[in-house]
């Protein structure tokens, strides 16, 4: 009756024991970052380490690169198997931090914390390998390349390369510094945003600034449109769902006196209800279209789909919140916002039902509060042994449910 709870604690103890180990790799890891599908070195590290605790099927590069590792470890008796993802790659970004472990790779940086999510991982594969007999089923470690570049994903090169075939449910974690160090938080249904972008191209006909007559200015709709495509957001969509239109870049004209034959805007689209991200194209084509023939241009509209919403399956997550409260207690565990960022984790979700938790890994009195992404990003690493400890635990809940008929596998939620 109390096996689970009981191995949970089993879990628990190993993962703490493991700590000094859990920081050293993570700090391994730091100082010799690599960028999205360059993730070479990353990979032949995780690839050794896990063929050294006897794992199985361990295959390495995806998408035609060296990057990415997968392997198997098989129970001793059969059952479903549960797949746990972490992802591994880098950002372009030049560190700012002076700590010994600081990035040896200049301009390049684990500024997303996916450091700490491999050496969770691992760590996690490490405890797994000496509970053998305790799995019933199989557990497949998933370390994904090229998660920040957005397209082409990593979760998508593997996935077309068979990495979730007979994998019943999956497991993702990702560490946020604006949550306090170790508390764990869950959510069901949405909860990142999915992530698309657009090119939009007004086209008039260029002339001189003092006669703008004899020509036809590009930049009047490219102004107008910059205020209407907000009212897509504001006017179009029932308020209590969440899109967000944001134009990051225009890009027109040469000097102050020479009207332009064409202004270019890129911008992006996020949303949480996959209904409302299908409807986003037409309704930006027909903003676009009727401000360009109000001022006599012309426009092209091509709209790029990135990566869908991280959307968690219901039942699973209530395995994934037992699993927390057992390794860390009910005080530190809670809901988790929506975040309009995205992941693409949610490629995986599109395949079979899964769940993407969060660790809090910020901690002021040590600097660890600076956004992900930012030069002087860094984690309270005191945490990382419980991010394995939230691994394994999931991991072997989920097999149990499943196998109990607990959990079912059922159809995903489908997306553009
Ligand atoms: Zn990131
Ligand atoms: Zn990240």
């Amino acid at each position: 009756m109390d096996y689970l709870p009981n191995k949970i604690i089993e879990i628990k103890k190993s993962a703490s024991l493991m700590s000094e180990e859990i920081i050293a790799t993570r700090r391994h890891f730091h100082r010799n970052p690599e960028m999205s599908w360059r993730e070479t070195e990353t990979s032949l590290y995780i690839a050794r380490r896990l063929e050294e605790w006897g794992l199985t099927d361990v295959r390495r590069g995806f998408g035609g690169t060296e990057s990415g590792v997968v392997a198997d470890l098989a129970g001793d008796a059969p059952g479903p198997c549960v797949a746990l993802r972490a992802d591994i790659d880098a950002l372009p970004v030049f560190e700012k931090n002076d700590a010994d472990w600081r990035s040896q790779n200049l301009g390049v940086m684990h500024a997303c914390g996916h450091d700490a999510h491999m050496s969770a991982l691992l760590a996690a594969a490490k405890i797994l390998a000496a509970m053998k007999p305790d799995i019933r089923g199989r557990i497949r470690f998933i370390f994904q390349p090229a998660e920040e570049i957005g397209a082409p994903s990593g979760a998508r090169a593997m996935i077309g390369e068979g990495v979730l075939d007979g994998v019943d449910a999956i497991g993702g974690m990702h560490v946020w510094s604006f949550v306090r160090a170790g508390l764990v938080q869950w959510k069901s249904g949405p909860v990142m945003a999915s992530s698309d972008r657009f090119d939009i191209k007004f086209t008039g006909m260029g002339g001189h600034g003092a006669m703008p007559h004899d020509a036809i200015d590009p930049f009047v709709p490219t102004a107008a449109f910059v205020h209407a495509v907000q009212t897509i957001a504001s006017r179009e969509i029932n308020p209590l769902e969440a899109v967000v239109v944001s134009i990051g870049k225009i890009a027109g004209g040469a000097v102050h006196n020479i009207i332009p034959d064409e202004v270019e805007i890129y911008g992006s689209i996020r949303a949480f209800n996959p209904e409302i991200r299908r409807t986003m194209e037409d309704r930006l084509r027909r903003v676009a279209d009727g401000i360009a023939s109000a001022h006599r241009c012309q426009c092209e509209v091509k709209v790029e789909y990135l990566v869908p919403s991280v959307t968690n399956d219901a039942p699973l997550t209530e395995v994934f919140r037992r699993a927390a409260v057992l390794a860390v207690g009910e005080g530190n565990v809670g809901e988790s916002p929506h975040l309009m960022v995205s992941e693409d984790f949610s490629f995986f979700q599109e395949k079979i039902p899964g769940t993407f938790f969060f660790l809090g890994v910020g901690n002021p009195a040590i600097g660890a509060d600076y956004p992900h992404h930012s030069p002087l990003f860094t984690i309270d690493e005191s945490v990382l042994a419980t991010g394995a400890a939230l691994y394994a635990a999931f991991g072997l809940s989920a097999l149990e449910s499943l196998k109990s008929g607990l959990l079912k596998a059922h159809e995903p939620l489908k997306q553009p």
